[in-house]
C-alpha cells in the first residue's frame, strides 16, 4: 500500500515527530539485528487505533466534547496492555509512538502481554472530580469493544491514577455484569489493587540504576542525581533515591523547579508540592528552569516528564554520564546519538521504567487469581523482574558491540518477531 495512503504508516506525511522517532529506532535495530524482512512492515505499523467522541456534561451545564484514542500496537504475546494518558497534547500519533514502545517493554521484561497506549485531549487539572470521573466513565464505554481482561488491560500514565482505574473498573463491571479486576491495573489496593503498584516505576528505574552503577564499580550513595518530572513516577523515584543516600540535587515540575547542591530534602518537597501544587519558594533552594535542569551539574539526570525533552539542541549542553529513562521518549534520536559520542550512557525507557507494567502484570496475576501478595513479594519478584532484564541487556551490549538501548530493541524486537513467525498469519 501506498505509504500516503495508509494512515497509521510512520512515513505517511503528516505523523508527528515522536511516532517517527519511534519507527526510527524500530527501523534502525530491525536492520542491524538482522531479522527477518518479511515481518517488518507487520510490526511497523499498530494493529488498530480506535478514536472516539466522549461528550459530556460540564458542572455549568454546558456539553464539551473531549476526543479520546485507545491505539493497540501488537499482541502476538498477549493481550494489549498499556497505560492511558490524560493530557492536552495527547493525539493518535502519540498513542501509537507510546503502544509500540509498550509492545517491547512488555517483550523486554518478558511479560506475558502486547502493546497498547491510549489517552484522552484534555487539561485533566482544568476539570472537576465530577467532570473527570463522566469523562473517564464515558471514554471506558466508548472503547469497551476492544478492552477486557483478556483483551486489552489499561493503566495509570500520565495525568491518570488509581481514583481514574477504580472508574474504569467500574463501569466495564456494570457493563459486562460482573467484578472484572483484570480489566484494569494500578487499582487502588481497595478495589483489588496490588500493594507496592504506585511506586514500582520509581522501584524499577532504582533497580536498573543500582545495576548499572554496580558495573562502574559504583553506588547510588553519594550519586548526584537531578529528576525531571515530580509527578508519581518522579517522585517515587526521588524518594527511593534518596532514601538509599543519593543526594537529589534538583526536581523539576511543568512549571516550576529548586536546585539544592547540598541535596533537596525530598520527604519536606513532596508535602511542599502536595499543599501548594507547586515547587515554586520551597524555603532553602534556588529556582531552577527545566532547561536548567537538564543541563545542571549531576552524575545522573533522570526524564521523568514527557517525550522529546532531550533534544538535539539540548543534548551537547548535558554535564550528566548517565541519562535514566524513567520518562517514554525523552530523548530524540538525534539526542542520543550526540550523547553517545559523548561518552553519556543512556539507560532506555523501555528498561528503565519497565517496572510499573511489571508490577501491573503481577496486579493482574493477582485479580485473575483472586489471591494477593503483601509487598516483600511484590518488591523481591519486581526486583528480580528488573535485574534478569538488565543482565539480558547488559550481556547483549557486550556481545554486539553496541549502546544499551539497540541491546534492549534487539531482544525485545526478537521475542516479538518470534512470536509472530510461530504463530504465522491469520486467515
Ligand atoms: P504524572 O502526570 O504523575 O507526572 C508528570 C510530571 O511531569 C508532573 O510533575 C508534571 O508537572 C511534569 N511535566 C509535565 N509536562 C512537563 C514538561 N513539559 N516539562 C517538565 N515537566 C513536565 O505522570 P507519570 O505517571 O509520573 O508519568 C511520567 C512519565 O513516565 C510519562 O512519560 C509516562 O509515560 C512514563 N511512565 C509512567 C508510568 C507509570 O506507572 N505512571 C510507567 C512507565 C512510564
Amino acid at each position: 500500500m501506498d505509504n500516503k495512503t495508509n494512515l497509521l504508516h510512520p512515513r505517511a506525511e503528516q505523523h508527528s515527530k515522536f511516532w517517527q522517532n519511534a519507527h526510527a529506532y524500530f527501523d534502525t535495530v530491525y536492520t542491524t539485528a538482522n531479522l527477518d524482512p518479511i515481518w517488518r512492515p507487520y510490526l511497523a505499523s499498530p494493529k488498530r487505533v480506535l478514536a472516539v467522541s466522549c461528550p459530556i456534561k460540564m458542572d455549568d451545564g454546558r456539553i464539551q466534547v473531549f476526543t479520546g484514542y485507545r491505539a493497540q500496537h501488537n499482541n502476538a504475546r498477549g493481550p494489549f496492555k498499556g497505560g492511558i494518558r490524560y493530557d492536552v497534547s495527547v493525539d493518535r500519533d502519540e498513542v501509537m509512538a507510546l503502544a509500540m514502545l509498550q509492545t517491547w517493554k512488555n517483550a523486554l521484561v518478558d511479560l506475558p502481554f502486547g502493546g497498547a497506549k491510549g489517552g484522552i485531549v484534555c487539561d485533566p487539572k482544568k476539570l472537576s472530580m465530577g467532570e473527570k470521573e463522566r469523562l473517564t466513565r464515558r471514554f471506558t464505554s466508548e472503547i469497551m469493544p476492544i478492552i477486557g481482561p483478556n483483551q486489552d488491560i489499561p493503566a495509570p500514565d500520565a495525568g491518570t491514577d488509581g481514583q481514574i482505574m477504580a472508574w474504569i473498573l467500574d463501569t466495564y463491571s456494570m457493563m459486562v455484569g460482573y467484578q472484572a479486576l483484570g480489566v484494569v491495573t494500578g487499582k487502588p489496593v481497595s478495589v483489588g489493587g496490588s500493594v507496592g503498584r504506585e511506586e514500582a516505576t520509581g522501584r524499577g528505574v532504582m533497580n536498573i540504576l543500582r545495576k548499572f552503577l554496580a558495573t562502574q564499580n559504583k553506588q547510588i550513595e553519594g550519586t548526584r542525581v537531578a529528576i525531571q518530572g515530580f509527578g508519581n513516577v518522579g517522585s517515587h523515584t526521588a524518594r527511593l533515591l534518596a532514601g538509599r543516600g543519593a543526594i537529589i540535587v534538583a526536581i523539576t515540575e511543568r512549571s516550576s523547579g529548586i536546585f539544592d547542591e547540598s541535596g533537596i530534602d525530598i520527604e519536606a518537597a513532596t508535602k511542599y508540592y502536595r499543599e501548594n501544587g507547586t515547587l515554586a519558594d520551597f524555603p532553602g533552594a534556588d529556582a531552577i528552569t527545566n532547561e536548567e535542569l537538564l543541563t545542571c551539574d549531576c552524575d545522573v539526570l533522570i526524564p521523568a516528564a514527557m517525550e522529546n525533552t532531550i533534544d538535539a539542541a539540548i543534548a551537547p549542553h548535558i554535564q550528566a554520564h548517565v541519562v535514566v529513562e524513567a520518562a517514554n521518549g525523552p530523548t530524540t534520536p538525534e539526542a542520543d546519538a550526540i550523547l553517545r559520542e559523548e561518552g553519556i550512557t543512556v539507560l532506555p525507557d523501555i528498561l528503565a521504567n519497565a517496572g510499573g507494567v511489571t508490577v501491573s502484570y503481577f496486579e493482574w496475576v493477582q485479580g485473575l487469581d483472586n489471591y494477593f501478595w503483601d509487598l516483600k513479594q511484590v518488591q523481591d519478584e519486581l526486583q528480580k523482574v528488573m535485574e534478569k532484564a538488565f543482565d539480558a541487556v547488559n550481556a547483549k551490549a557486550d556481545e554486539a558491540d553496541c549502546d544499551y538501548r539497540t541491546a534492549a530493541y534487539m531482544i525485545a524486537i526478537s521475542r516479538v518477531t518470534e512470536a509472530c513467525k510461530i504463530k504465522g498469519l491469520f486467515p
